[in-house]
């Protein structure tokens, strides 16, 4: 058995100052803390999104943090997308139990139980629970939800149609499987429960989508530049909604357009 001893001879350079292994980077609006871990390994640059949606970036041997920092700018797209999935992942409500997040207005909120006054906790939110275990612990978190988004969101759709000078015949706020929102042409909007869950950028997105519709009922490239001009972060709702996890369809741009009788965000 051979023991060896590796004595590191190398010829003395300036020592570098030493990187600090983690960072923040902003691209546009967008604000990342960086953990670059360098690995002498690793063929490639490897970027990673964590629990906590901070990112981390494997640095090759002879690579750069500069590369490194570009790489990662350059993937902002995809960076995004996968926080967002997360986010919606661990906050989707098959997902409701005790201790985990539900996504909340946007934000991640800690779901706990109290098992002695029967009762969740969802922030600021109190949860009477109906009994035992997960399905009615679910069934009481949906309810509340429910609840929120049947005064929250009917609310809004009244305050954003009268700044447009837009009149809306009625609204109801349904469990919709397939959609986000609806129009009739009568101009009765429904709108989906889960919009409560959404960021409010994304939640207005869907309201302004379906006032333009009492204005343009199909999906033409007027419609389009109607919604552009009052909800200028449309592609950006449409990313975020695309990543949700019930379904991965993008806004259907044409979707039921012609002849029927409703026009729709799907899900
Ligand atoms: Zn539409």
């Amino acid at each position: 058995m051979t023991m060896q001893l590796f004595l590191p001879f190398r010829k003395r350079k300036t020592p570098r100052p030493a990187e600090p292994g983690r960072d923040v980077i902003t691209v546009g609006r967008r604000v990342w803390t960086v953990t670059y871990v360098r690995h002498p390994r690793a063929r490639n640059y490897v970027l990673r999104v964590g629990e906590d949606g901070g990112l981390r970036v494997t640095i090759p041997r002879g690579g750069s943090r500069k590369e490194a920092e570009r790489f990662a700018r350059h993937k902002a797209d995809w960076i995004e997308h996968e926080r967002y999935r997360r986010e919606l992942e661990r906050g989707r409500e098959s997902g409701w139990e005790d201790g985990r997040p539900v996504l909340l207005r946007g934000e991640s909120v800690r779901l706990e139980v109290d098992p002695v006054e029967r009762c969740a906790r969802l922030g600021e939110e109190r949860i009477a629970i109906g009994g035992d275990g997960t399905a009615a612990l679910s069934t009481a978190v949906t309810r509340h939800l429910r609840g929120l988004a049947a005064r929250e969101l009917p609310a809004r759709l009244m305050e954003l149609a009268a700044s447009l000078g837009h009149t809306v015949a009625g609204v109801t706020v349904r469990d919709q499987r397939s959609r986000w929102g609806s129009c009739s042409h009568a101009g009765r909007i429904s709108l989906n429960w889960r919009l409560v869950q959404a960021p409010p950028t994304v939640r207005d997105y869907v309201l302004l989508h379906e006032l333009t519709h009492l204005a343009e009922g199909n999906h033409s490239r007027r419609f389009w530049k109607k919604l552009e001009a009052v909800c200028p972060w449309h592609r950006e709702a449409r990313a975020w909604l695309r990543a949700w996890p019930h379904r991965s369809e993008p806004d259907g741009s044409g979707l039921k357009a012609q002849g029927s009788r409703t026009v729709s965000v799907p899900l």
